[in-house]
């Protein structure tokens, strides 16, 4: 049987007419290998970000089910233009939207999880010969609604699709060569990493590298589909491979550093400290689909018998937490609420760190030689995050790389700029 290899471009890959034809070619050597291939794309260049301004230059706060409709649309130009120049250039190609294949989803808007993909008609056409493109980020409900999958979800898209298909392999095709120790804009002597396993990768996906979509990855991990990160400008560079843990050799305790700088922190002061207070908050965010990232409940307060909780959520979800927060504010016989935006998650990840003492303690000392205050910290059995101002992310992730040995000799070389996620 031929083997199937899912493709998958990014907005920048698909930027305009003359980066779509150079993905065309990428497409048909994949073909020529003697491949199935189906390709996943996203909206060109900043399409995605450009239907969002318009939106919001109508409404501040436009209901999900239209935006799912707005931004769908973006997808639907890219699969058409590339299947064109498939053609073109002399080779059979079919693009397909969400609905098309059947990528179904559940039945939220704007970050929807894939439930199912049908795969029928991939495989009639795949058996037909032709190269099939697929749009990502996009989804169907069963009642035939339009929804999509969080920003940068074509990753996932493409994984998604690869499980379905049972492919070789998922190539994302991105502008740097692959996944790096750290964002090689900040630290110029970042290294590439050949392999890293699929839960450093998450880890570091959540902790804010932004070459993945989080839940691509989890896919990835949950079907075992091999995923590799490579240039869609130097096709002989093999790039990252990302596969199980169980399949690499760890040398290191740190595979690598991240920092996002697009939390936000809130702390609700006086909360009753009785069962069923945390409960409340949460299951009420949840409710809203906010996901926390850290959360701190402090020690309680004895004459109050009140404490406080922490957490930080995605900036995108402030309003909406704001929101929420409002509305429970009275049965939750709380105080005050406090918010700010003026902070950076950083973390470092590596599954070498699990049974070695003194990780933790090497960088809270970095920190504090640089003169760098905590002000959460969060752990994992391989990742240790924390919390500092925004305008001492950089600091903090340069002297990070270096304690932690992950510099390499020479400068990476870096072309246009990490994808948007
Ligand atoms: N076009 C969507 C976005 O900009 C999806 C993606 O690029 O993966 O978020
Ligand atoms: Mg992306």
């Amino acid at each position: 049987m031929r083997k199937i290899i899912v493709q998958k471009f990014g907005g920048t890959s698909v930027a305009d007419t003359e980066k779509i034809k150079n993905v065309a070619k990428t497409v048909i050597r994949e073909k020529e290998n003697g491949n199935d291939v189906v390709v996943v794309v996203s909206a060109m260049g900043h399409t995605t970000d450009y239907l969002v301004k318009m939106a919001h230059d109508l409404a501040p706060n436009p209901s999900g089910r239209e935006m799912d409709m707005l931004l769908s649309t973006g997808e639907g130009v890219s699969i058409a233009l590339l299947a064109i120049a498939i053609q073109a250039a002399g080779y059979e190609a079919v693009s397909f939207n969400a609905m098309q294949v059947g990528i179904m989803t559940e039945n939220v808007h704007s970050k929807a999880r894939i439930v199912d993909i049908k795969t029928e008609k991939l495989r009639k056409n795949l058996n037909e010969g032709k190269i099939i493109v697929v749009a990502g980020f996009q989804g169907v409900t069963e009642d035939g609604e339009i929804t999509t999958l969080g920003r940068g979800g074509s990753d996932t898209s493409a994984v998604a699709l690869a499980a379905a298909l049972n492919a070789e392999r998922c190539d994302i095709y991105t502008d740097v060569e692959g996944v790096y120790t750290t964002d090689p804009r900040v630290v110029p002597n970042a290294s590439r990493l050949k392999e890293i396993s699929y839960e450093e990768m998450l880890e570091l996906a959540h902790a804010g590298a932004n070459v993945l979509h989080p839940r691509s990855v989890e896919t990835a991990k949950q079907f075992n589909v091999p995923l590799r990160v490579r240039s869609s400008f130097k096709l002989d560079n093999l790039g990252t491979l990302i596969v199980g843990v169980d399949k690499m050799e760890i040398y290191k305790p740190v595979a690598g550093v991240a920092a996002d700088s697009s939390q936000a922190r809130i702390v609700v002061c006086d909360v009753p400290d009785k069962p069923g207070s945390a409960a409340t908050i949460f299951s009420k965010l949840a409710k809203e689909n906010i996901s926390v990232d850290m959360i701190i409940q402090s020690y309680p307060r004895k004459i109050s018998n009140t404490n406080d909780i922490a957490f930080t959520i995605d900036s995108s979800d402030l309003a909406k937490t704001i929101a929420t927060l409002d509305g429970i504010k009275a049965d939750l016989n709380c105080g005050e609420i406090k918010v700010d935006d003026n902070i950076a998650k950083v973390s470092i990840v590596g599954a070498g760190m699990i049974d070695r003492p003194g990780i933790a303690s090497t960088m809270f000392e970095t920190l504090a030689e640089q003169g760098i205050n905590i002000r959460m910290i969060s752990t994992s059995e391989i990742k240790i995050s924390c919390l500092v101002d925004k305008d001492k992310a950089q600091q903090a992730v340069k002297a990070l790389h270096k304690v932690f040995e992950l510099e390499c000799d020479e400068v990476a070389e870096v072309k246009g700029t990490l994808p948007d996620v």
